[in-house]
């Protein structure tokens, strides 16, 4: 199989020591590899593109948690909304208000993570610190009612580099904004999860306070 085991049992045991939860990034890895970690015990998986995700949802197993990690369009959110766990990249307002209406044509509530920009690279989506600070506050008054969402979190890509001095700038900033937001918690919002850390970072954000990372090509090998 092309899973990588040792490593999986390796960054699991890791993610557990640190109370984390570990999601298993399968975008353009077929539904073979998904399954052969699902046998392992794995049940949470990120993917990044709508239709992948949707195809591959239905040709496995019903009890896995779906989280999608990459940038969705506000008019492809109907596709997930049936069955997503938690959509994690959740980078405008416009896009928030988009899933609490399909969530609620679907009788369902839906959970979100902010995407928070902390990179220098110019290329990656999110909010800035401000931006997430004063939306979190405008749901957590009630400006802004959301029923069929709940808020769970915030997420980061952190910037692409072996610099591990950035690298523990960016993660700090990240605990930091969400450390500040913990605090506020209404129905729809209670932020529990600080998703940041992948292949090439996880530890030092376990290190540095992240509840939940995201490791594709460290189980799966690279991608094509
Ligand atoms: C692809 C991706 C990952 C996983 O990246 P690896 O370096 O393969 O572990 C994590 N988070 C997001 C948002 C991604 O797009």
């Amino acid at each position: 199989m092309s899973v990588n085991e040792q490593h999986y049992k390796a960054i699991l045991a890791k993610t557990k020591a640190a109370g984390a939860t570990l999601v298993a990034v399968s975008k353009l890895k077929p539904v073979s590899d998904i399954k052969a970690l699902y046998d392992l015990g794995q049940r949470d998986f990120g993917e990044n593109y709508v239709q992948e995700l949707v195809e591959k949802q239905a040709q496995l197993p019903p009890d896995i948690r779906w989280h999608f990690i990459g940038h969705l369009q506000s008019n492809k959110v109907k596709y997930m909304a049936p069955f997503v766990h938690l959509i994690q990249g959740v980078d405008s307002e416009k896009l928030l208000i988009e899933i609490d209406k399909q969530a609620g044509k679907n009788d369902r509530v839906i959970d979100c993570l902010l995407q928070v920009h902390i990179a220098q690279e110019e290329t990656k989506f999110g909010f800035d610190g401000a931006e997430v600070t004063a939306l979190i506050d405008r749901i957590g008054s009630g400006a802004l009612v959301l029923p069929n969402i709940q808020v769970k979190g915030v997420m980061a890509m952190a910037s692409f580099t072996e610099d591990a001095n950035k690298l523990k700038q960016e993660f700090t900033a990240m605990k930091t904004i969400f450390e500040r937001n913990a605090k506020s918690e209404t129905p729809n919002l209670k932020l529990e999860t600080l998703s940041m850390g992948m292949s090439g970072d996880y530890e030092l954000a376990l290190e540095y306070g992240s509840t939940m990372i995201r490791v594709g090509s460290l189980l799966f090998g690279a991608r094509t």
